[in-house]
């Protein structure tokens, strides 16, 4: 046996973490051995089980291996802290010799097949999962927050990842326990990459996800692509009070924008609201010169050296396709190289709403070395230029309509108002249709200004989830203002403004 030499081994942190880089060593384990420092706080965590006071002994030998080896694979310190309890001696030499002889052990069964003494039974499942997808909406907005400037990176180090993000992995992780799974949730690498799918898809594969009485089934929480916190995420987030509006990534860019363009005072500030957000929906891809020439078009240039700063990136070199910027055919923005080179071999929308983003086509290859090539900022492209797609679409059929629209009237009071206050129409494509009315019944924002209250749903999402609209309905208060919506998709409200003229005649 190979441990014979240890068994009787006793000894202070010191000597506990010479042994255990002696192991790491004669094992040939792939793994960093600890420093005194880390084995003096694995005791504090008590993932060394040894009690207050006394030496070090065998057991801690093999917890050391065990932990160091388990957070190479991803745990988090309090999976580890977890399920460590749950090993016999035996268990964890036989799984450690496995791992030395360059084997993936099967850590996980195993710790399914022991008892594991988890609290179970105090409260329903169904709020245990409710509560980790809060945790882990405000988690990841945290963590969003923070990597915003650019200058922190994502760390597996319990210190460093966002409190809401941690609880919800350990959230996350009972519920894989307690549906007799492997805790897919231990590796915030992992839980991140899943978030870019359905709650209740198969990527995630908890059947809490996917039950029909869970709330949350459809919401996505990192766009796909752009991978900045949706609108969805920043609603469910916002479900406990504890999080504040102004947290909100959407709410903050509008801050922002309101911010810049009220310098400008008066009715000039809410025509430069109105030519910066149709800006980002028309031209989220733009030459310098083309820029410029927009931005004195609108009486904007005081603005310039701001708008550049805060709203735009220049376009980065790991986004050309052989050295040219590939502008998509449906919405305009800069498509991106595709691991997938056969399906998009000249890149793929990164736009969830965009026809392109499946079925992508190249309008114009730009040469970046013959004009400064701007892209707005990912948060600008899912908050605004994603969403602008089905706002433009309607308001340029009602300007072809000869009626009297307007775009983002008065900094905002919605997409696009008619008649002056007669009818506001808000486009929406929130992927959860229950995170949406959550939304509207906290407010509806200042399409209660209007006589006619429209809310446009995009139509993709309709036909991915057929009872989409009956949902929202469902969830919607039945009185107050989110009762006087009328709820419509996007094609039939564009139907809508078609006949619109004729109605009036007569
Ligand atoms: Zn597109």
């Amino acid at each position: 046996m190979y441990f014979e030499d240890v068994r009787q081994w006793q000894g202070t942190a010191e000597a506990l973490a010479k042994e255990l880089k002696r192991q790491i060593e004669q094992l040939e384990l792939s793994i960093e051995p600890p420093a005194l420092r880390t084995v003096r706080s694995w005791r504090t965590k008590q993932l060394l089980s040894q009690p207050k006071g006394q030496e070090f002994g065998f057991r801690q030998v093999l917890e050391g291996l065990a932990t160091a080896l388990l957070l190479k694979k991803g745990w988090t310190l309090a999976a580890i802290t977890q399920v460590l309890p749950s090993f016999s001696d035996d268990t964890l030499e036989m799984q450690i010799l496995v791992e030395a002889q360059g084997q993936d052990p099967t850590w996980l069964p195993t710790i399914t097949a022991t008892a594991l003494p988890l609290p179970t039974g105090h409260r329903p499942a169904m709020d245990l999962a409710e509560d980790a997808v809060v945790l882990l909406a405000q988690g990841i907005i945290r963590q969003y927050e923070r990597v915003l400037p650019g200058k922190q990176i994502v760390r597996q180090e319990d210190s460093t990842l966002p409190p809401e993000l941690y609880q919800a992995m350990c959230k996350l992780g009972r519920l894989y326990i307690e549906e007799g799974q492997c805790d897919r949730a231990a590796c915030v690498h992992t839980v991140l990459n899943n978030a870019r799918y359905p709650l209740g898809s198969d990527r995630w594969g908890l059947k809490i996800f996917s039950q029909s009485d869970f709330r949350f089934s459809n919401a996505t929480i990192i766009d796909p692509d752009l991978r900045v916190p949706t609108s969805d995420c920043a609603e469910i987030a916002n479900l406990s009070r504890g999080f504040g509006e102004n947290n909100v990534i959407e709410h903050r860019l509008y801050t922002e924008l309101c911010d810049a363009t009220q310098r400008l005072g008066g009715r000039r500030q809410h025509k430069a609201y109105t030519a910066l957000r149709e800006l980002f929906g028309r031209y989220s891809l733009i030459g310098q010169r083309q820029l410029f020439d927009y931005l004195v078009d609108h009486d904007l240039t005081p603005l310039q050296g701001m708008i550049i700063e805060k709203f735009f990136d220049l376009v980065p070199d790991i986004w050309l396709i052989d050295n040219l910027a590939h502008r998509c055919a449906d919405c305009g923005t800069l498509m991106r190289p595709h691991p997938n080179s056969k399906l998009f071999a000249q890149g793929r929308c990164p736009i969830r709403q965009c026809i392109g983003h499946e079925s992508p086509k190249v309008y114009e290859k730009l040469d970046p070395n013959k004009d400064i090539l701007w892209i707005a900022k990912p948060q600008i492209l899912t908050y605004w230029t994603g969403p602008a797609i089905d706002e433009l679409a309607i308001f340029d059929i009602a300007r072809q309509n000869g009626l009297d629209a307007e775009l983002y009237p008065e900094s905002d009071l919605c997409d696009i108002g008619i008649n002056g206050k007669v009818i506001g129409i808000d486009a929406k494509s929130y992927t959860s249709p229950v995170t949406l009315a959550l939304r509207l019944n906290r407010s509806i924002g200042g399409l209660i200004y209007y006589r006619r209250r429209i809310l446009a749903v995009n139509d993709r999402l309709i036909e991915d989830n057929p009872s989409y609209i009956s949902t929202l309905k469902s969830t919607l208060d039945k009185k107050d203002d989110p009762a006087s919506l009328v709820i419509m998709s996007v094609s039939s409200v564009i139907e809508f403004l078609k006949k619109m003229p004729y109605a009036n005649q007569t």
